[in-house]
């Protein structure tokens, strides 16, 4: 029985997050590729636990990660360092057969949650997009993924992915809004958001959803800017907008000081973009740790959070 080992009743997260009495960290890792690498990820992760985070994410295929080190790296977080760990998990191009047995393969090692997604189309090393067909897979949006984990395997807690800017294939942000909101009707509990710089985009998605008849917890996702090279990958990779706020404060410090002002103002703007949405009823904050420990400790600690 492949079930032994796991605990009776599964730990979903929007249950804890439910039950919190106050705003909460968690965390997103992504799988080191090269095994040489996983020694300092762990001390990273370990480093982190100083942050108390609710729960840690891992991401799934992103970058040219395979599943196996998002199972991997999984297990190693939950068995090595205690966190309470939600993998990511796409459904482009999967068979209905490769999602039930990887997430066997989850329920095997005692995690109880997912982030459910569809994933992109695939990408060449020159990153020109491969032909490819939507219609060949036997999914192909996340709200199909989640109806099929919450129908075949009802006791795993999902969540899903929402743009406060919206997703860049989104005609309008109200097709946006309705999609995500399909999403959550599907049977997602929670939701964790993109990247995204302008409070207001998540008080439009919040407020969208509310309407909408969904009070399910909506985490927004932070990550402070590290250098005009980190923008530019985000915002080419994500379809943030960016406020001239930020614009000009980045600017103006690479003017004053260089590389590590910008990293400093990053921070700054990251700290402030934290308080306003824990002021605007975030019940907490998803950081997008890009495996660095020094700058999510010095943000958190800028907030007055550690
Ligand atoms: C928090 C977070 C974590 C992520 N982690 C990963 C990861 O680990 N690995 C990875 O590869 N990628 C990851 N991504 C990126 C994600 O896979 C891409 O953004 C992808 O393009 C969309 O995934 P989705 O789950 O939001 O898709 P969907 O919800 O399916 O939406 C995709 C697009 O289709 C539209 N749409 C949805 N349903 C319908 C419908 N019924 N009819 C018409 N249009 C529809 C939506 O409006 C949207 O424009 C992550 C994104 C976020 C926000």
């Amino acid at each position: 029985m492949v079930l032994d080992t796991v605990a009776e009743v599964a730990l979903k997260l929007a249950e804890l997050i439910g039950r919190a009495t106050r705003p909460f960290y968690s965390l997103e890792f992504f799988p080191p590729k090269d095994s040489a690498q996983i020694p300092g990820f762990l001390e990273t992760a370990a480093r982190l636990k100083k942050i108390n985070p609710l729960f840690a994410s891992v991401t799934y295929g992103a970058g040219g990660g395979s599943q196996d080190n998002t199972l991997g790296i999984t297990r190693q977080l939950s068995e090595e360092c205690s966190y309470l760990v939600m993998p990511h998990l796409t459904c482009v191009g999967a068979s209905r057969e490769r999602i039930s047995a990887y997430l066997a393969q989850l329920r095997n090692i005692g995690i109880d949650n997912i982030l459910a997604l569809r994933g992109d189309p695939p990408q060449t090393a020159a990153s020109g997009a491969i032909p490819f067909s939507w219609s060949s897979g036997e999914f192909q949006h996340a709200s199909e993924l989640v109806e099929y984990v919450s129908a075949g395997f009802p006791d795993f807690g999902i969540a899903v992915a929402g743009y406060p800017a919206p997703h860049p294939e989104s005609p309008s942000i109200e097709q946006d809004r309705v999609h995500t909101g399909r999403k959550l009707m599907a049977g997602a509990d929670m939701l964790i958001t993109q990247m995204f710089f302008d409070v207001r985009e998540y008080v439009d998605l919040v407020s969208r959803l509310r309407s909408m008849g969904m009070d399910k917890p909506v985490i927004p996702g932070v990550m402070p800017i590290r250098s005009f090279e980190s923008l530019r990958h985000v915002l080419g990779l994500c379809g943030a907008n960016i406020p001239a706020r930020l614009y000009i404060a980045l600017e103006e410090a690479d003017r004053k000081g260089g590389e590590e002002a910008v990293r400093e103002a990053g921070l700054i703007f990251a700290a402030d973009q934290i308080r306003r949405l824990l002021a605007a009823g975030a019940p907490g904050i998803h950081l997008y740790t890009l495996n660095k420990a020094e700058t999510c400790l010095r943000l958190v600690e800028a907030v007055g959070g550690i």
